[in-house]
């Protein structure tokens, strides 16, 4: 290991979802950072009791680095529905009502169940949302939070072989959903893409100035 690599800032990121942490680690790579999956230390997934994204990222940020002393950032994330009042929203991870699902699995029954939730509703308006917390400390009273949302529609059948979760449902301006981007055009625009634009500055001003990162 070179020198500089060792005294590299390591943060953790507070997710198990594979698909989040591809697209959360490329996102953060300008900083240079070591950045760590909670995996890597055996932590479980945080409880997200919560009603609203910010209180659910809080939460997992917070679990994260009080688990691994360690610098943590995690988002929380959802799609909301126009015509189902917002829904799935903080319940978009685990909608349809599985237990012992593996991931693919619950991403189909999600996309599933909303499709029989929407029906044949004309308006199928939904937003991706994001919103990013990043804590130095598990009691950091200052955290960074950002958040970044994504337009689009609700298509009537899932396409597309790429990204994760509802990406095949969800219809972008031009017609393809986010399933039928690639990799680096999903991690452009975003719903996460956006709020780690907004964080990214605000972790090298402020943490940048801080000594205990
Ligand atoms: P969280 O782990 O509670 O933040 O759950 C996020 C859930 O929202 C995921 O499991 C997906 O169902 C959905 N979701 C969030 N971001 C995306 C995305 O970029 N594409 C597709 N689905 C997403």
């Amino acid at each position: 290991m070179t020198g500089q690599a060792a005294s590299a800032r390591q943060i953790v990121l507070a997710s198990g979802n594979p698909g989040k942490l591809a697209e959360l680690s490329v996102l953060l790579s300008p900083l240079g950072w070591q950045v760590r999956a909670q995996s890597e230390f055996h932590l479980e997934e945080a409880d997200e009791p919560h009603p609203t994204f910010i209180e659910n990222a809080l939460a997992k940020a917070r679990h994260a680095s009080f688990h691994t002393g360690l610098p943590a950032l995690a988002d929380d994330s959802g799609l909301c529905v126009d015509a189902l009042g917002g829904l799935p929203g903080v319940r978009s991870a685990r909608f349809a009502p599985l237990s012992d699902a593996s991931r693919p699995q619950q991403d189909a029954a999600n996309n599933a169940l909303l499709l029989q939730q929407l029906g044949d509703a004309f308006s199928r308006a939904a937003r991706f949302v994001s919103v990013i917390v990043a804590l130095r400390h598990a009691a950091d009273p200052e955290p960074l939070i950002a958040q970044g949302e994504l337009i689009g529609q609700i298509g009537r059948a899932p396409l597309g072989q790429g990204g994760f979760g509802y990406d095949p449902l969800f219809v972008l301006s031009d017609g393809r959903t986010l399933a039928q981007c690639d990799a680096q055009e999903k991690n452009r625009i975003s719903h996460r893409a956006q709020a780690m634009r907004r964080l990214l500055p605000l972790l090298q001003d402020v943490w940048g100035r801080s000594a205990a990162v």
